[in-house]
């Protein structure tokens, strides 16, 4: 038993990942709606590895059937895609009025639309990589920009259902913003769809509660659980690190790459969270931060005289 448990640990990440991609990639061979194939198998991913994390989690105390947000976490991931229309019509429009303005046609279309899809691919997640770790980091760097992000902190505990626990926000800002430079140039919708069927295969792996064993030197290559844990820890010096979706080639660029230690998986969430337990308080939280962060410090306060 003991040496299953070891092999399933060596295969479950390169194996649900592959097997992910591979379906898509099949679900597009047969002519299927891209975005309709994209969600389903979406969603059975995550049924597997939410099955998956009962039999061989990394961390019990991250267990999801024991966490009281799981709903949350749903209902946030299901507002995503709300976002991503939202953010999307908007670059739409962005796109409109300078085309308008400059009395050309948009797009630009300089996309090399010549080379074979894995490198239009390759291209496309490297210029997504970029545009998406400047934009995470100032999240993380600018006050004014953390109340967006901080929903995706606060959990105490990784899972797979903190995958989409991003506020909509969040959602509607990455498709304006990080989809911008790809959409611009004229990049076809089918390399489009892969950069999301990507984004969604490891971005459900990085937040996973699975005792999955990856090669260490692969950390400082992709966007591993590991690489990603180590952002979402509570120690907020390690917390500034690893910021990329996809490559870790922009957080060595800009010096932001860590290590999680080799013998232990750091605690994650947030020292200072004033996000209600409540899903309304949860979405009108970057709103409401002000005051929410008001309230947070009068209680603190009143601890502190207690105690
Ligand atoms: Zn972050
Ligand atoms: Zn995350």
């Amino acid at each position: 038993m003991g040496s299953i448990r070891v092999v399933a640990s060596w295969l479950v990440w390169p194996g649900l990942l592959l097997a992910f991609l591979w379906a898509f990639g099949e679900t597009q061979c047969r002519g299927l709606n891209p975005g309709l194939s994209l969600l389903a198998l979406t969603v059975a991913h995550l049924g597997v590895i939410a099955v998956l994390e009962v039999l061989m989690p990394a961390r019990r105390d991250w267990d999801w059937r024991k966490d009281g947000q799981v709903l949350n976490d749903l209902v946030h991931g299901a507002l995503l895609d709300v976002g991503a229309r939202l953010g999307g019509a908007a670059l739409t429009a962005a796109i409109a009025v300078a085309a308008a303005q400059l009395t050309a046609s948009a797009p630009l279309v300089i996309w090399p639309s010549a080379w074979p899809l894995w490198a239009q691919v390759a291209l496309a997640v490297i210029i997504f990589d970029f545009v998406d770790y400047w934009k995470h980091r100032a999240y993380h760097a600018f006050g004014w920009a953390w109340p967006i992000h901080a929903l995706h902190h606060n959990p105490d505990r990784m899972h797979v259902f903190k995958a989409g626990r991003l506020h909509f926000l969040e959602a509607a800002v990455r498709a304006l913003i990080t989809s911008a430079p790809l959409v611009i140039m004229g990049a076809p919708p089918a390399v489009l769809f892969w950069v999301a069927a990507l984004a969604n295969g490891i971005g459900d792996q990085n937040h996973w509660n699975l005792a999955a064993r990856v090669p260490r030197v692969l950390d400082a290559l992709i966007a591993t659980p590991n690489a990603h844990w180590l952002h979402h820890a509570r120690d907020l010096s390690a917390r500034a690190a690893n910021f990329s979706t996809f490559t870790m080639v922009f957080d060595h660029l800009f010096g932001t790459f860590r290590r999680q230690p080799a013998d232990r998986v750091l605690d994650v969430g947030i020292e200072f969270d004033p996000i209600p337990r409540n899903l309304i308080g949860q979405i009108a939280t970057p709103l409401a931060w002000p005051w929410l962060s008001a309230r947070k410090r009068r209680a603190a306060t009143y601890e502190t005289a207690r105690s």
